[in-house]
Formats: structure tokens, C-alpha cells, sequence
């Protein structure tokens, strides 16, 4: 049962430190958001999720990690400097900025009805800086808007130093900009974020196929991470709204609080982002059109086995956001029980592979020279499986720290009390979804925690495969 509506996620998000807004001491900077204690867990283990399926499961795709800020020359050949715009509307009496493709009636303030606006016109969205100590055009960068064109101007590097041969893919997860002319729906629409991007490089002619199969891998993984089929629907974006590099796009929109949205985008961009960046495009059956580029040293293209012809690959992109990734699950994971006798709980259901805290130690009282000993050596045991964040939770309240635990959707609580020190050397082990506690030796703990996480991880991917 996801959220009823955006600020009850906003508001579990701040009380319980998963997100804020960016330098809120200031007032807030708009389309910015932090990531607190368990946000910045959730977002890693979510990456995590996307780059283990995504690289080491896989054979045939390489990581790479590049730089932020961008040399001009790669946004001006891969269209960015002169097409990645948006229309701006603005009302000339409440101020308000819009965007003109978002609106009903571009004559028309939606703010205050006012037919006082602007004609659209065209806002680029990158963000511009200088490098280096002069400020002129020729030091001019721009901090990326998406990380793809830094993976086709390694193309060359990756296939020179793996000798991979096409079909194979580059993936990059890492900050993205873009100025939106208005961010909203929390950390759905912002202007900092995170994407996880993968060009997969294939023969010409094989692209549809290669297309079909990565929409079917997609939908499998947002399922491993807790998003049901039946919440994603499978836009195929009609060719009037297709990017001008785009030959098919398929679009997966999430069903968040405030509607059906776009979570990750699958397009097929054909030879036209290689093709920008190559040199000697002459030389090559480009499909795309392209600018004329007298500015790379580099030729990105592959030799065909069987023709012995040089040709530039198609690429297959599968690009999703992180914050919207983020915002997806935890919708998806929360949920308000009815205890009876008038009682409730809210607890995030996340698959346990995504949850910030793996394992809450939780010695009966606090600040008990036996007990919390006894609850930090048991903490240290767990941490050093490698699941991810376990915590000592000294807060001498075992209510508390259960609810807490649920609002947080930490799987495991694992209860230290006198009887554990005194006379059974066993833990009280509380499940997060079924409510119930057992009792278990600690020798049989580490075991216990990781059977449970192994399970769930198979559980998960049987259940989409
Ligand atoms: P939209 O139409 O919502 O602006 P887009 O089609 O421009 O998105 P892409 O360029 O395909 O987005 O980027 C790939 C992914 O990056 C998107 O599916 C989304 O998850 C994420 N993304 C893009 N823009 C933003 C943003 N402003 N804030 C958060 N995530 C974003």
C-alpha cells in the first residue's frame, strides 16, 4: 500500500533523516535536496542493486566513472549546446516562469490567470562554467546534463583497453545537471541529481531486438527492487515526441503520488551520438544525421568480422534516475497497518537488500555497562559480513526503537537483555513485516542474518525472472 500522498513521504523523510531540503538554513536552494544518514544508504544500495546487475552479472559491460564538467566541443557535436532547450513562459505581473510545453494555454499565467506573458522562448537547461582562471569562450565547460556523451567519447578507450567486441555496453552511474525551468514534486524533478545510464553498442540491424530485450531487463530489475509490473506503464513514445536522436523510445512511468511518470527512458539513438563524435564520418554508412565534425582525433567505429567493413555501432540506452528511483521505492514501501485496539504502525516494507539499516542491536537498557558490550560485539560480528549498515541502537526503549525501526524499514531488530548475559547467551531476533520475535543463540546469529538476506535476494530475482 504505497503512500496516500507526496508530503506524507516528505514529511517521513525529513522526521526520520532521509532527506532535506538543500541548505535549508538559508531557506532552501530550489531543485537541491541532501541526502541524510539513511538516504545516502538507501540511494547506495539502490546504485549498488543497478551496478551489480548491470556490470558483474553480466559479461558483456564495462564500468567507467568520468568527469563532471564537460569539454564544449562534445555538447556542441551531441546537439546539447544548440537543441537541449526548454520554452519559458513568464507572466509579467506574478513573475511566475513556466514551461510552455507543460501548459494548456501559453496566452495564459496558470499562477494568476493573467493573459500578460511572455512569448515562449527557448532556455538551454545545461549549466555553464569556466575552467581555469580566465573567464572567456574559450574556457568555457558545462557540467553534464546527462553522463552518456562522456561514455561514447570513451568508446575508443574502453574498446582499446578491453579489445570488447560489439554487442557490449558501458555503464556510468553519477551526477547530472540540468537548470529546469521549474523543479517540483520533491526529488522527482530537481536540478542536481543522479543518473544510472548504460550504452549498449550493437551491429545496425540488431537494434530492435537488442531494444526489446533491454525494456524486458529493465521492467525485471525495478521489480527485484520492489516496483510491480502493473504500477510501470510501458510508454512506446509516439514519433512526434521522440528526441531528435531517438529512432523508438520506450518510456517507464511510475505510478508516484502525483501521477504516472517517468522513472527511466530506453531509447534506440541509432549511429547518431558515435556518428556526432567520429571523425572521417565520411567514410562511414552513418544513418543519423550529423553535424560535420572537423574537431575529433578519434574514429568510433568497429570492423565487422564478416564484411571486414569499419562501421559505427547503434546504441540501446537504458537511462534511469536515481532520486526518482529512490522516491519510486519508498513509495512503494510504505505502508500504515491497522494494529486493532485502535493502534497503527507505518512501516516501509523495502526488499531487504535496499534497506539503510541491515541489522538494529538493541541492548534493553541503556547505557548498561553488560548489555551494551554484549550488543556492541554482536554489532561488530554482523558489520563484518559485508551486508551494509548494522547499528547499535542505545536508546533504552525497546517500543521506541521498534517503531522507529519499522518507520525506517530495517528488517532485523535484534534485542539484548539480561537473560543474554546472565544465562542463555541468546538474542531476542524481531522481524520487521511479520512483527514476530524469537529467540536464538548468538552462535547461530551470523548465520541466521545471512541466510535471511541471501534468501531474500533469490526470493526477488525468481520472482522476476
Ligand atoms: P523528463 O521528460 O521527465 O524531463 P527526460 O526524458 O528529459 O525526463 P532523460 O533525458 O531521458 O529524461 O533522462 C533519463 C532519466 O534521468 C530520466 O528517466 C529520469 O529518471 C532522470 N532525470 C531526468 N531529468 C531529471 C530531473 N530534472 N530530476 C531528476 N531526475 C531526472
Amino acid at each position: 500500500m504505497p503512500a496516500k500522498s507526496m508530503d506524507e513521504l516528505v514529511s517521513l523523510c525529513k522526521r526520520r533523516g532521509f532527506i532535506f531540503q538543500s541548505a535549508d538554513i538559508y531557506g532552501g536552494l530550489k531543485g537541491m535536496y541532501d541526502f541524510g544518514p539513511l538516504g545516502v544508504e538507501l540511494k547506495n544500495n539502490l546504485k549498488d542493486a543497478w551496478w551489480r546487475s548491470m556490470v558483474y552479472e553480466r559479461d558483456d559491460v564495462e564500468g567507467l566513472d568520468s568527469s563532471i564538467i564537460g569539454h564544449k566541443l562534445m555538447f556542441t557535436y551531441s546537439g546539447h549546446t544548440e537543441t537541449f532547450n526548454d520554452p519559458l513562459v513568464e507572466c509579467k505581473d506574478c513573475h511566475a516562469r513556466m514551461r510552455a510545453d507543460h501548459m494548456k494555454d501559453t496566452s495564459v499565467c496558470e499562477q494568476c490567470g493573467s493573459t500578460n506573458v511572455t512569448e515562449p522562448r527557448v532556455f538551454n537547461l545545461m549549466f555553464k562554467t569556466n575552467i581555469g582562471p580566465i573567464e572567456s569562450e574559450d574556457s568555457v565547460g558545462y557540467l553534464r546534463p546527462e553522463t552518456a556523451q562522456h561514455i561514447f567519447a570513451n568508446f575508443k578507450n574502453v574498446v582499446d583497453s578491453t579489445a570488447r567486441k560489439v554487442p557490449f555496453g558501458i555503464a556510468q552511474m553519477g551526477k547530472a545537471f540540468r537548470n529546469e525551468i521549474i523543479a517540483r514534486n520533491f526529488i522527482f524533478r530537481v536540478r542536481e541529481f543522479e543518473q544510472m545510464e548504460l550504452e549498449f553498442f550493437v551491429k545496425p540491424g540488431e537494434d530492435e531486438k537488442w531494444h526489446e530485450y533491454w525494456l524486458e531487463e529493465r521492467l525485471k530489475w525495478w521489480e527485484e527492487q520492489g516496483l510491480p509490473r502493473d504500477k510501470i506503464n510501458v510508454l512506446d513514445v509516439p514519433d512526434d515526441d521522440l528526441a531528435h536522436y531517438a529512432k523508438r523510445t520506450y518510456d517507464l512511468e511510475y505510478k508516484y503520488p502525483h501521477g504516472h511518470d517517468e522513472i527511466e527512458g530506453i531509447a534506440n539513438r541509432t549511429d547518431y551520438d558515435l556518428g556526432n563524435h567520429t571523425k572521417a564520418q565520411n567514410e562511414f554508412d552513418l544513418t543519423a544525421e550529423v553535424h560535420e565534425n572537423k574537431d575529433s582525433n578519434s574514429k568510433l567505429a568497429v570492423l565487422d568480422d564478416e564484411s571486414k567493413k569499419w562501421y559505427v555501432p547503434y546504441v540501446i540506452e537504458p537511462s534511469a534516475g536515481v532520486e526518482r528511483g529512490v522516491l519510486a521505492v519508498m513509495n512503494e514501501a510504505y505502508t500504515e497497518e491497522d494494529l486493532g485496539d485502535g493502534k497503527s504502525r507505518i512501516v516501509l516494507k523495502f526488499k531487504p537488500h535496499l534497506a539503510p539499516i541491515k541489522v538494529a542491536v538493541i541492548p534493553l537498557k541503556k547505557n548498561h555497562d553488560g548489555l551494551g558490550a554484549k550488543a556492541r560485539e554482536i554489532k561488530n560480528t554482523l558489520q563484518a559480513l559485508g551486508l551494509g549498515r548494522i547499528l547499535f541502537e542505545n536508546t533504552g526503549n525497546i517500543g521506541k526503537a521498534y517503531r522507529r525501526h519499522d518507520e525506517v524499514g530495517t528488517p532485523i531488530c535484534v534485542t539484548v537483555d539480561f537473560d543474554t548475559i546472565e544465562s542463555d547467551n541468546a538474542v531476542t531476533i524481531r522481524d520487521r513485516d511479520t512483527m514476530e520475535q524469537k529467540r536464538i543463540k548468538i552462535d547461530e546469529l551470523e548465520d541466521f542474518v545471512k541466510d535471511f538476506y541471501q534468501a531474500a535476494q533469490s526470493r526477488d530475482s525468481k520472482a522476476a525472472a
